[in-house]
């Protein structure tokens, strides 16, 4: 296909500014074919059918940014950065990984990151890099946002889980705003049919009145930072008042009898004063919930990243549980993963199989590690010590710790003392500016890609991305990189994969049966599947697609945990032929594919705890419940605000779009703030100011809004990256969020930060 063709067409891709991954089709530039012209949403798609918010429309600034990095470099002994060649790059990367494992262990070895809101794939083979170096702890954003609750829903269900908000007699949110959000599929259409039907409900608990709140039929409009004490009440009000599903509950859960004594106490009154809701309205809407035929409930970061947050997890499970609201339609139901990431149910301790098991801990800090990260805020404690067991070398793939994780200050320093940094990254970021190495990886259009976050049911989708645009010379996909670092290290070799390599010529059932047999009798297939598949099934792939190779063994795993649902989505045969066909599916879809049908009762059978019942009661969490009543929300008079750091936006989303120009609107990300509060301190629109915490400052550019309560200040996520625009001038645009907040403030059990509760002043700047 010649440019002129290319550019006329419609390519089939998938937005990446959210963890929904719209399908979408981009046409490109006919004068300038390496730029988006024209976007739109895909129709075929499965999942998104054709829905898109407002913000992939400026995908082009991500595709050409400035700031691309097509050469491995080198750090220069004075700090700059040269560029080297491929060979050397990955020679010397792996001798020096090699030798910090034989010297110190390979669990000195941290990995970071493997892939953002819709590059899974790659990270995928970095497993064959780290069993090659014996490293055992890694950590990933998830580790910052959802940890807590996975612990909970671990400790509940065993099993990960999702809301039916399309069906759902009432939804409610806490701590999201699903309109900027997004975190279900085609949420404002969702959004919007909720608002306009009479007999269905919208509750949210915000402290904020954000887009959702207002189309809410009962807004909690809660003090920043007590959501555990209107969870609490909540919960309390549907034990007082009798509006449990007492059937429902005798016969789908436990612990009922530890739980309603504890609800029983509560003190509705005294926590709707704590938590600034009239008690009316709680009442009223505990009621709504109570009388619903359904309901599903949603808790994300303004809510995770607040004091109290794995404990709001758990009271916020409490009021739909209760209430009977799991495995049916319009409730709450188990995912069923296409890969299952081992991220969603592992790490709480717990298994239908062998009961409690010890939680794993992290070497330096004896932090919990939960679904096998080690908590986002702990990283700095496991570096910055003379402990013999501490981390020496980090590989950061596809993330930027530097500039995401809480406490950029002291991430700087823990980064700069490690023996070695690798950054594997499309663009110089934070991170990358202070590796020893770095190592470019195509955009996302330029390689084959695919998410994980598969989360949609009775239907569930997976789509791989085919690139549309060719990969600049310079750079390798993430498979490749990993390849060479295994294979640099000696420890895996052509004769180890010649059989392999030859059987994948004759065909995938000769494969098929030569690599199950490999994987039981030679160690070293069993060990680097991932780099394996790459190496052996990967070149025989249509279109260049060996970076799907890994996916083929997905699919085996998938069928063969799910017969069911594959069979239901319309792969039948027996199980080989069943995943064959799921996997040239997958091959022959551009848009995706639907790789699972379910029935709502399905879920039952996923809850992977004794008799499939539902834990209600936590020992933990009890005791922390039992504090609120005592233990009221402290306050810091010498930072009489709390900043919210990280507020979706139209014109915020992820900090992959490094490019500022991005943003049409408040270029730097203007900070809200009450009328009544901007009066006191002498400020007027577009007024500058000094915001301080305990960590740092920034001065801001304020704008009024009564959105806000009094007390309340917000900050939009994604801003201040430093930014090359190609002169060699460094710019930060808007507020680096993590200069202001600190890495000890975080939950006290899965470690997660407290960036939606960041104390703080605020001081005009004459
Ligand atoms: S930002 Fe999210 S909701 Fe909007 S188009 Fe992209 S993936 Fe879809």
């Amino acid at each position: 296909m010649n440019e002129t063709e290319k550019s006329s067409q419609w390519h089939k891709t998938a937005c990446i500014l959210c963890s929904l991954n719209c399908g979408i089709e981009v046409q490109l530039d006919e004068n300038e074919p390496r730029h988006i012209a024209r976007i739109r949403g895909d129709k075929a798609h499965p999942i998104s059918r054709g829905y898109t918010c407002e913000k992939p429309q400026r995908l082009d600034f991500y595709q050409n940014a400035a700031d691309r990095l097509t050469s491995p470099l080198r750090r220069r002994p004075d700090g700059t950065f040269e560029p080297i060649d491929w060979e050397t790059a990955i020679a010397e990367i792996a001798d020096k990984l090699g030798l910090i494992r034989d010297e110190h262990g390979g669990e000195s070895i941290f990995y970071y990151g493997g892939g953002g809101q819709a590059n899974h794939l790659g990270g995928t083979y970095a497993d064959s890099v780290l069993k090659a170096l014996g490293s055992k702890f890694r950590s990933n954003a998830l580790a910052q946002e959802k940890t807590g609750e996975f612990w909970v829903q671990g400790k509940m269900m065993g099993t990960g889980m999702h809301s039916d908000f399309e069906h759902c007699e009432v939804a409610i949110f806490i701590g999201k705003n699903p309109w900027q959000s997004h975190g279900f599929n085609r949420a404002r259409v969702i959004l919007r049919q909720i608002a306009k039907d009479p007999d269905r409900s919208l509750i949210v608990i915000d402290p904020r009145r954000s887009e959702t709140a207002e189309l809410a039929d009962y807004h909690l409009a809660i003090i920043p930072g007590t959501d555990a004490w209107c969870l609490a009440a909540l919960a309390g009000i549907l034990v007082q008042e009798n509006l449990i599903a007492r059937d429902w509950l005798a016969e789908h859960a436990t612990g009922l009898d530890q739980i309603e004594p504890l609800l029983a106490s509560i003190p509705v009154a005294g926590y709707a004063e704590a938590c600034g809701v009239p008690e009316d309205l709680l009442r009223a809407a505990a009621r709504r919930i109570a009388q619903a035929k359904s309901v599903s409930m949603m808790e994300d970061l303004g809510m995770q990243m607040s004091i109290h947050s794995t404990l709001s997890s758990y009271l916020q499970r409490m009021i739909w549980l209760l209430t009977g609201n799991f495995g049916r339609p319009g409730t709450n139901y188990a995912l069923v993963p296409f890969v299952a990431l081992n991220l969603l149910n592992k790490g709480a301790g717990i298994s239908r199989e062998s009961g409690e098991k010890p939680e794993k801990r992290s070497p330096v800090a004896g932090a919990r590690i939960i679904s096998g990260l080690v908590p986002c805020n702990i990283i700095p404690d496991e570096i910055l010590t003379d402990h013999p067991r501490r981390y020496r070398a980090m590989i950061v793939e596809s993330a930027n710790p530097v500039h995401s994780l809480a406490d950029s200050q002291r991430m700087r320093e823990a980064l700069g003392s490690l023996d070695l940094l690798v950054v594997i990254d499309v663009a110089m970021t934070e991170t990358a500016r202070l590796a020893s190495y770095v190592l470019p990886a195509p955009t996302q259009y330029e390689k084959y890609e695919a998410s994980y976050f598969n989360i949609e049911f009775p239907q569930n989708g997976f789509h791989l991305r085919r690139p549309v645009f060719d990969s600049p010379p310079g750079t390798l996909p993430e498979p490749e990189i990993h390849a060479r670092i295994v294979e640099a290290l000696g420890e895996l070799t052509d004769e180890d994969i010649a059989p392999l390599k030859a059987a994948a010529q004759q065909g995938r059932p000769v494969f098929a049966r030569e690599f199950m047999n490999a994987m039981a009798t030679n160690p070293v297939i069993a060990k680097f599947a991932p780099v394996v598949l790459y190496r052996t099934l990967g070149p025989t792939l249509p279109n260049g697609a060996a970076s799907a190779a890994v996916l083929w063994a997905a699919c085996h795993l998938f069928v063969q945990a799910n017969p069911l649902s594959a069979r239901r989505a319309g792969f039948t045969g027996d199980q080989f032929t069943a995943a064959e066909s799921l996997f040239d599916a997958i091959l022959d879809n551009p848009s995706g594919v639907i790789f699972a049908k379910d029935e709502y009762e399905d879920s039952w059978s996923r809850v992977r705890l004794p008799d499939n019942k539902i834990n209600l009661a936590i020992p933990e969490m009890i005791a922390e419940t039992q504090k609120l009543a005592t233990e009221p929300l402290q306050r810091n008079p010498d930072y009489p605000f709390v900043l919210s750091a990280g507020e979706r936006r139209s014109e915020s989303a992820n900090t992959i779009i490094r490019n500022p120009d991005w943003r049409k609107k408040s270029h730097a990300g203007l900070l809200h703030i009450h009328p009544q509060d901007a009066a006191n301190l002498g400020l007027k629109a577009d007024d500058s100011a000094r915001l301080s915490t305990r960590r740092g400052s920034a001065d801001v550019v304020i704008e009024i809004t009564d959105t806000l309560q009094p007390g309340h200040l917000s900050l939009p996520n994604g801003l201040g990256l430093d930014y090359d625009a190609g002169d060699g001038v460094i710019m930060r645009v808007g507020v680096s969020l993590n200069e202001l907040t600190a890495s000890e403030d975080r939950d006290f059990l899965a470690g997660t930060p407290w960036h939606k509760h960041v104390p703080a002043r605020l001081e005009p700047l004459k």
